[in-house]
């Protein structure tokens, strides 16, 4: 066996990126865009001792998981690893991913984890989900300008203006930036001479207002013939935001520093609703928290799922109106300010100061006054906080930033929590920030993840530590993607 050889294999499971996964003269290969159930035809790409990577060259006989992807690009994108699989394989997949790494990862016995973990929650209409979109522009053959993706691990833009994760209005103003540039000779971006000007065209809509925003990421200082774009741009129902981006660096970081507004709000506003829990319809309720969403904040992609998620996460926090919580890792506030219309006090901790800053934005633009933010490592504010308590000093002394907005709170509560909430990167939660989080003795912990691997590890500590695990539930945030977000919920047992 040797690169090049045309191998059959028969696809018999898949890993965790979704590379398809079959055996051939005791080699284990790896395929992308294969899967479980196939009988393929394929390349080898690479070959080592024990495996290998191959490419499909033809389906000889195709799973009866698959179904059409809908996306003609899907396979050269590389932004839908498993889009040809149908969505109720997916969710199996996604399920499986979780559950596999509970029990390897984690140590928790396989039966343990069956009695605690509940189905994972889809989503109703798996494609057109995401609020944003960045669309990379470029130049085609002829010298016309062109938006679209990069193909999967490179930086050549492959021309499409309609992805179907994103909202149908992107294509209409995609459409009209490009007859832009065509018409007043307006350069692309090139990456490889750091010359040309239209770099990125960030949209975001809001799902529930339909306010829409376009941030046209720049090369330079100015947009000419700006009014031109503009007048074609604000006739777009909804349109409540128009910025130009300014990014004169050679990196692949698509926004820079400054933002400068050109026509309307220099932000939209949208809204996330609490859902009914109590049966898997998700229903609204009239609870809902007001967010203002500029250019360069975060906020969720797929809003829908989003109000699922951190619905089950404030049911599975079991808040009664008078508990102290700590929500770290807060981002925006999103679920801190869910959380605080159920509990007496929140605490916020995140490490991005502008999102702080947005945080405390939020909360008094929905006139809560019981969520105060702090800025830093939740690996550092934690252990300070808690410190601080067992030293018995007063409020206030802490330094910094932060020393304003403690001052007057009840620091014995802060260092004893009744809940604490978590929802990491996917590096997961660093180990003094389990370790203090333990020392705290909450009532309950709610963990929120996107990566169910480092989400084992942690809830092994915390288990030996003293916590045992109740609910497990996956919501599926990023249909077509492997990516699984899991909320799961530790009650205190020592
Ligand atoms: N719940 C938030 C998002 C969480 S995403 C929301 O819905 O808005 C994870 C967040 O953790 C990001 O905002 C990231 O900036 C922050 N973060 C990363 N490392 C951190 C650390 N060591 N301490 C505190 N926050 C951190």
């Amino acid at each position: 066996m040797q690169k090049n050889d045309i191998i059959e294999l028969e696809i018999t499971d898949m890993g965790v990126g979704g590379e398809g996964i079959g055996k051939a003269d005791g080699l284990t290969f790896f395929v992308k865009d294969a899967i479980i159930g196939d009988t393929i035809r394929a390349r080898i790409t690479k070959l080592k001792k024990t495996y290998g990577y191959a490419r499909v060259e033809a389906l000889v006989k195709p799973s009866e998981l698959r179904c059409e992807p809908r996306c003609p690009q899907h396979r050269r994108c590389g932004g839908c690893q498993i889009q040809a699989m149908a969505p109720e394989a997916q969710l199996k997949f996604k399920q499986e991913k979780v559950r596999g790494n509970l029990i390897r990862l984690g140590g928790f016995a396989a039966d343990f984890i069956d009695s605690v973990m509940e189905p994972i929650v889809g989503m109703d209409e798996p494609y057109r989900y995401r609020n944003k979109a960045q669309f990379p522009i470029g130049t085609d053959r002829e010298g016309n300008p062109v938006a679209g993706f990069y193909a999967a691990r490179t930086h050549s833009i492959i021309p499409v203006t309609d992805c179907l994760l994103g909202v149908e209005e992107n294509r209409t103003i995609l459409e009209m930036v490009l007859a832009y540039m065509k018409e007043n000779g307006i350069s692309a971006y090139d990456e490889a001479t750091g010359k040309g000007l239209m770099r990125h065209v960030l949209i975001r809509y809001g799902f529930t207002t339909k306010e829409i925003m376009v941030a046209l990421v720049i090369n330079g200082q100015k947009l000419p013939a700006q009014d031109a774009l503009v007048e074609r741009l604000c006739t777009l129902p909804g349109m409540k935001s128009i910025s130009i981006n300014i990014n004169r660096e050679n990196t692949n970081v698509i926004l820079g520093q400054e933002t400068i507004c050109i026509w309307g709000d220099p932000y939209i506003t949208d809204y996330i609703h609490l859902r009914d829990c109590s049966d898997d319809r998700f229903a609204l309720t009239d609870t809902a928290v007001a967010f203002q969403i500029s250019p360069q904040s975060f906020y969720q992609v797929n809003p829908v799922q989003t109000e699922k998620l951190y619905s089950l996460a404030l049911e599975y926090a079991g808040l009664t109106e008078t508990e102290s919580v700590w929500d770290l890792y807060c981002g925006i506030g999103t679920i801190s300010l869910f959380l605080a219309q159920k509990a007496g006090q929140v605490y916020g901790v995140e490490i991005v100061p502008q999102a702080i800053k947005d945080a405390k934005r939020n909360a008094a633009l929905n006139g809560i006054t019981n969520a105060q933010f702090f800025v830093g490592k939740a690996e550092e504010v934690l252990p300070e906080f808690y410190a601080r308590n067992a030293s018995g000093a007063e409020p206030g002394e802490m330094t910094g930033d932060n020393e304003a907005s403690i001052s007057g709170s009840g620091a014995g509560d802060m260092s004893h929590p009744d809940v604490i909430v978590v929802d990491p990167p996917r590096k997961g939660c660093d180990p003094a920030c389990l370790d203090t989080m333990l020392k705290m003795q909450p009532e309950r912990i709610v963990y929120v993840s996107c990566d169910s691997a480092t989400l084992a590890r942690d809830l092994r500590i915390l288990c030996d530590g003293g916590y045992e695990l109740k609910r497990v539930r996956p919501v599926d945030q990023f249909s077509h993607t492997v990516h699984v977000e899991v909320v799961t919920c530790l009650q205190r047992v020592m």
